[in-house]
């Protein structure tokens, strides 16, 4: 962060990446840029990154050191979406390098709240569903995903990727969600965390467990419960409206999450930020969807939910309420986007299209600031 004539001006490295990534990302810049113009408070520097699929077919490489220097010196990254089903490495795996992102800055907790929109189709017909909000919280570091990368395949007979859980990674993502609940039951939510396992069956998780119930203790105010990951699947489709905040192992955080998005209209509404001690990067949840790049279909939607997560982040890290203002602002002027219907994405059998949604936010937001709540 630095200071121009006594406005804080908060440094951002934007990473586009591939598919529809760079035509999501130029309407959150734009506005970014007006909230900046419109609420006095803040500035931003934007630092333009390259990396991604097609960066590694032109150059051999995902992330240069350019790109690294930026996201580890900046204030928040934003980043669209990267990979493309046909640009491959040796091993024939994708390229990912926002899970390199996540391992290398410790982004260990995975945010995605999953909130019902009026206006926006949902999956269940049961009433309830339009009183979905919970927060689901992936640990990012390790679990699963712990060998990314490195599994063996051995003579071609046998494949191994290993399971690893610590105690440090599982506390410090533990206390994250116990403190987000903590947050959200000022704000009138629950106050519960279930947290999701399969301590049944194996023994890194009969350990997640344990160290979820040690760490309980230090938060009595928060009522707990830990629920099987296939029961958890069943639970999701069948009463998602129960739930407050949920914190998995990373592998069956990264199911339920997507299982999640698709309760409250899809991939386009899904925001999510991946947050460490020290650096934070907001992107939506979705791919780089190479199927409807370039035409225009793309709804910027969970891009602009991601940033107005960022705006919340960066406001409460550094004490700016002009800042945790803009970012409820945005919020509000999305959820106003698709009140009754007036606005329809491809995803559900509309014509709206990405300028179309950003104009709508855009005009919500000076209608807000207008007509102050
Ligand atoms: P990844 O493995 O990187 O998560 P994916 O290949 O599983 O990506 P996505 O790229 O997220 O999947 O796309 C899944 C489907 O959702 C595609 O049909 C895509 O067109 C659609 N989709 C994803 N994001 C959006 C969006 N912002 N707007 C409209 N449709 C989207």
């Amino acid at each position: 962060m630095t200071e121009t004539a006594n406005t804080p001006s908060y440094n951002i490295a934007v990473l586009p990446g591939d598919g529809i990534g760079p035509e999501i990302i130029p309407p959150c810049l734009n506005i970014l840029e007006q909230l900046s113009v419109q609420l006095d408070g803040f500035r931003f520097e934007f630092q333009d990154c390259v990396g991604g699929a097609g960066h590694y077919r032109d150059t051999g490489e995902e992330l240069p050191a350019e790109t690294w220097a930026a996201v580890k010196s900046t204030d928040a990254i934003l980043f669209g979406a990267m990979g493309l089903p046909e640009v491959r490495k040796p091993d024939g795996t994708e390229i990912n390098p926002q899970i390199d992102l996540r391992m290398a800055l410790e982004l260990f907790a995975g945010v995605r709240r999953v909130r019902s929109i009026p206006g926006v189709p949902v999956s269940l017909s049961d009433p309830r569903a339009q009183e979905i909000d919970f927060v689901l919280i992936r640990e990012q570091t390790e679990g699963m995903f712990a060998d990314f990368t490195k599994g063996v395949r051995e003579d071609n007979e046998r494949a191994i990727d290993r399971c690893v859980i610590t105690r440090a990674a599982s506390e410090r993502v533990f206390d994250f969600s116990f403190n987000l609940a903590r947050t959200r039951k000022e704000q009138g939510f629950a106050g519960k965390l279930t947290c999701v396992d399969k301590a049944n069956v194996l023994n890194t998780m009969a350990f997640f467990r344990e160290i979820f119930n040690d760490r309980a203790t230090q938060f009595s105010d928060i009522e707990t419960e830990s629920v099987y990951v296939d029961a958890m699947a069943l639970n999701l489709v069948r009463a998602p409206w129960q739930y407050d905040v949920i914190v998995a192992e990373n592998l069956m955080g990264d199911i339920l999450s997507d299982l999640a998005a698709s309760l409250v209209g899809g991939m386009g509404f899904a925001p999510s930020g991946d947050i460490g001690h020290d650096h934070a990067m907001f992107q939506p949840a979705h791919g780089s969807a190479p199927d409807i790049a370039g035409s225009g279909k793309a709804n910027p939607t969970a891009m602009l939910l991601s940033a107005s997560m960022m705006l919340d982040w960066l406001g409460t890290r550094h004490n700016n309420d002009a800042l945790v203002q803009a970012g409820s602002l945005l919020e509000r002027a999305v959820i106003e986007t698709f009140k009754g219907g007036k606005i329809k994405t491809a995803e559900f059998g509309g014509t709206d299209r990405t300028e179309t949604v950003t104009a709508t936010v855009l005009n919500s937001i000076e209608q807000l600031i207008q007509t102050p709540a």
